[in-house]
């Protein structure tokens, strides 16, 4: 069972793979985007981590309530309100249960990333953090290492794709051979998630 402890460890890994990473995450917003992706998730999951120090939240739903508030309120630019919706609406969706299961998680996360597709307007092959996020909540209903497997896959499936949402939709064609920033940090978290697992 997944109680509030594991959910802090998860966004804890993730906010020292998010340092890890910085520096990539903002390279790949470089040609289809503003360079500041990396700087972005930065500022927000430091953010995050000292708020949950701070709060110590007590059920899974309440880490991810705050954890998404955070992040909308410290990172402007569009993974902000993003990454906020899919944690605050995947966290209000597990309730005030002190421990969760993966199927239930899997379905929270499902409500989650369908409050993004509804903020953002988009749909997978868009070249979003959606290609990574939607087959990785229906492959967590397998596993937590399915749900790696697939947001891996779903990132790097976006190269090849036209950007239809968000800024990199603004240099149309030649968005066309990068990966999407946003989708790589999505696999990310989750492969975070699968780690803090065991999986
Ligand atoms: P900004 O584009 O405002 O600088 P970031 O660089 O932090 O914000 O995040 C960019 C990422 O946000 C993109 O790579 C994409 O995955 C994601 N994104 C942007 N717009 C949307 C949208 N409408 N729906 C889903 N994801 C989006
Ligand atoms: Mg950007
Ligand atoms: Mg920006």
């Amino acid at each position: 069972m997944l109680d509030a402890e594991f959910f802090c460890r998860w966004l804890t890994l993730a906010a020292s793979w998010v340092e890890r990473d910085a520096d990539r995450l903002t390279a790949l917003d470089s040609p289809i985007g503003d360079a500041d992706h990396g700087s972005n998730l930065l500022r927000g999951f430091r953010a995050v981590i000292a708020t949950l120090d701070e709060q110590h939240p007590d059920t899974p739903g309440a880490v991810l309530a705050v954890a998404g508030r955070r992040l909308v309120s410290t990172v402007g630019g569009a993974s902000g309100p993003l990454y906020g919706t899919l944690l605050r609406r995947t966290g209000k969706a597990l309730g005030d249960a002190v421990e969760v299961d993966r199927d239930e998680l899997a379905e929270a996360l499902r409500t989650g990333v369908d409050a993004v597709a509804g903020l953002g307007g988009a749909t997978p092959g868009d070249k979003t953090m959606l290609d990574a996020l939607v087959p990785a909540a229906t492959a967590l209903r397998t596993s937590f290492a399915a749900a790696r497997e697939a947001a891996e896959q779903g990132a790097l499936a976006t190269t090849p794709m036209l950007a239809r949402k968000g800024r990199a939709s603004y240099v149309g064609e030649r968005s066309i051979g990068h990966q999407d920033p946003g989708a790589t940090s999505s696999a990310l978290l989750v492969a975070a998630l699968a780690e803090t697992a065991g999986a």
